[in-house]
């Protein structure tokens, strides 16, 4: 057995593995010296859900999309509204799960798309999908070769390489920028900002990707003016000239899992949306 560690280069934790150990994802692991991701094919939550659900309000607005998730994250929100699978190992948890093929999967998606169920495709969410991100290559590829559309619903805190080995088969993104300051992604999401802003970035110049971008306010943590000035006239400046208009849904926290702070004021989520509408077209509220 190999003593060398293994380092896993999906994201800022960049976590360093011994044979056998699990990284903070609690998804991916050292297995005879590769990193392999354990919750491939591992589904915790499968639904035939409304597009404006994920959320994507100018992306076939009207259909439904069979959605699934596995388990795992390689955040630390404290107020996940998830955490059920996305801080579990996949075996301590009491979550139903079964094993799903991409085949098995692609199947299904089609099978609902021609019954007159509405589906156009498959959306990768619920938990971080990018920490089992082989799954959602092996699959989207599968869905295109199909005839259908793939979302994927990111915490976008991955590297560059990950998301080149994926953007090739992403028809469109809803990718979550929980704050616009650093240390509030470091001490209290443990993210990396500068990561995430990167793979944005990235995803916009994508021209067969649209993309979208959700702010969950949370009280006390980001629910300043000043940064919702900052965030959305850096999100409107991405568009550069293009037209792009990147939509942004402001949404309502609720108290869950370690936060209790009280939900956010709904007057406020209004405010923060008119000031982002200084810099945005389309700026949509959520959870109100
Ligand atoms: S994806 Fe998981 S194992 Fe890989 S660096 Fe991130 S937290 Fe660690």
């Amino acid at each position: 057995m190999s003593e060398e560690k293994v380092t896993c280069n999906v994201c800022h934790a960049h976590c360093a593995l011994s044979e056998g150990q699990t990284g903070r994802c609690m998804a991916r692991w050292n297995n005879g010296g590769k990193i392999k991701a354990k919750n491939y094919g591992v589904i915790t939550s499968l639904a035939l859900d409304p597009i404006e659900k994920k959320p994507l309000a100018r992306f076939f607005p009207g259909t439904r999309i069979l959605s699934v998730g596995s388990y795992g994250c390689n955040l630390q929100c404290p107020f996940c509204q998830n955490y059920e699978i996305s801080r579990s190992d996949g075996e301590a948890i009491h979550i139903q799960s079964e094993t799903m093929s991409p085949e098995e999967l692609c199947s299904l998606a089609a099978e609902l798309k021609n019954n007159g169920r509405g589906n156009i495709g498959v959306a990768f969410t619920y938990n971080e999908p990018l920490v089992g991100w082989e799954f959602v290559r092996d699959t989207a590829k599968l869905v295109h070769a199909a005839g259908m559309k793939n979302v994927l619903v990111s915490n976008g805190n991955a590297s560059q390489e990950i998301l080149a080995e994926i953007l090739p088969y992403i028809d469109a993104m809803n990718i979550d920028l929980k704050s616009f300051d650093g240390n509030c992604y470091k001490d209290y999401l443990k993210g990396d900002l500068d990561m995430v802003k990167a793979f944005i970035s990235t995803a916009s110049r994508a021209e067969h990707c649209d993309l979208e971008i959700t702010s969950l306010i949370v009280p006390g943590h980001n629910d300043s003016p000043e940064e919702m000035r900052d965030l959305s006239s850096w999100i409107a400046a991405l568009d550069d000239g293009r037209g792009i208009e990147i939509p942004l849904h402001i949404t309502r926290y609720f108290p869950r899992y370690r936060e209790s702070a009280p939900a956010t004021d709904i007057a406020l989520i209004h405010r923060l949306a008119a000031i982002a509408k200084e810099n945005l077209h389309h700026v949509y509220i959520g959870n109100c």
